[in-house]
């Protein structure tokens, strides 16, 4: 008989010889353009902070003054006394931006989209999804007992086949702009499907909200479209707001439903105080500055441009995530290490989290970016591929 320790070690080693052992680095400073990794100054393209508010002072200062009036840790859930009053101002300032009658703060976009899907949809309903939404996502579904269909990437057609299929509750959920692709949905497209199918529409927003639409207020403001066509929103605060932490909103009748209902929120502690503060600000300087979205928009352009003529192949991304397609695993981890060897993070997505032969480097900009930056990284970049393609 092995032990545990045995046996985890040889799947460890299995992975390790497909190179495909993940591990982690370590930070030593902010988040930002050049953080110190592992002992080293680095040009990183790996975070999510779209905006560079991540280590905004302006956030520490919002959260400094919390901490003062609120201390550090909520001490309950919501629903059990940790509910404060910067908490639900924070809901209700995400509910304006949203233009709907209510949000809801979760701890994190993966308990959000746990807790919703669960709460709207069990045994006897379907849910019926994009093959590359986000994980979570499809974790709530399995984890729902609904029936629980895929269609294939952007397909609308394949959707309304699914969608044929008759079911107590019909629930189709799509990422607003995709997470290692960086595309974004055909949601005018999907929502007339669901409307024609009458099923109830849900968009995770994680890399839309902040970055996307006139006001900042993600793909559905983007695309035009509303709590009718779209009656469950989610979206994170870890990415273009800088700080941690998701919403749903939507009209009164779901939020009160979710407040009863999503497991993940009724049995978790509310986020601290502190939090909600710094996101509350963030949401602020989002609707102040306006220039950050155009910023990191503009530098997405300048990259596909380039690298585009530099003959790299690309995501069809008008979004931060430029994903560079690189095929193998072993081509793309080559890339990313002559680059990190280069000083710059450009971290490789391997399978399984993307599909067998769909390596690619996953290159995040962010508005903190410098036009030094973006040169310095086209040129490491093409003479790196060059490099490991001549080796
Ligand atoms: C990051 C992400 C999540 C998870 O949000 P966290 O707050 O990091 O847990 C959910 N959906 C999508 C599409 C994401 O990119």
């Amino acid at each position: 008989m092995t032990t545990l320790r045995e046996d985890l070690a040889r799947g460890l080693a299995a992975r390790e010889a497909a190179g495909l052992r993940r591990d982690r680095r370590i930070l030593d400073s902010a988040q930002g353009p050049h953080p110190v990794v592992d002992g080293r100054e680095l040009l990183s393209f790996a975070s999510n902070d779209y905006l560079g508010l991540a280590a905004d002072p302006r956030l520490a200062e919002a959260a400094r003054a919390a901490l003062a009036r609120y201390g550090t840790g909520a001490g309950a859930a919501h629903l059990l006394g940790g509910h404060s009053r910067v908490h639900h101002e924070l809901e209700g300032a995400l509910a304006e931006h949203t233009g709907r009658e209510r949000a809801l703060l979760f701890g994190s976009g993966y308990q959000a989209n746990l807790g919703t899907v669960t709460a709207l949809v069990a045994r006897g309903d379907l849910v019926v999804q994009d093959k590359l939404d986000h994980a979570s996502l499809i974790d709530a579904a399995q984890l729902s007992g609904a029936q629980h269909r895929r269609y294939r990437h952007g397909d609308v057609e394949a959707l309304r086949d699914r969608l044929r299929e008759a079911a107590r509750r019909r629930l189709v959920i799509t990422d607003g702009v995709f997470s290692m692709d960086g595309d974004r949905a055909p949601l005018t497209a999907i929502a007339a499907a669901c409307a024609d199918a009458r099923a109830v529409l849900m968009v995770d927003d994680a890399h839309g909200y902040g970055v996307l639409g006139a006001d900042g207020a993600g793909s559905l403001q983007d695309q035009d479209l509303g709590s009718a066509e779209v009656p469950v929103l989610m979206a994170t605060l870890g990415k273009a707001l800088g700080c941690a932490g998701a919403f749903v909103a939507g009209d009164e009748a779901l939020i009160e439903h979710l407040i009863n209902h999503a497991r993940s929120y009724v049995y978790s502690t509310a986020a601290p105080p502190a939090l909600a503060a710094a996101a509350l600000r963030a949401l602020q300087l989002l609707r102040e500055e306006p220039e950050r979205r155009h910023r990191v928009l503009e530098l997405a352009r300048r990259f596909r441009d380039a690298a585009g003529s530099a003959g790299l192949e690309l995501t069809a991304s008008g979004t931060p995530i430029q994903a560079v397609l690189l095929g193998s695993v072993a081509r793309c981890t080559a890339v990313s290490e002559v680059l990190e060897r280069r000083g710059i993070l450009a971290p490789a997505v391997r399978p399984p989290t993307v599909p067998e032969g769909g390596a690619r480097l996953r290159i995040s900009l962010t508005a903190a970016h410098s036009d030094q930056d973006l040169e310095r990284l086209l040129e490491a970049l093409t003479a790196a591929v060059r490099e490991v393609d001549a080796a």
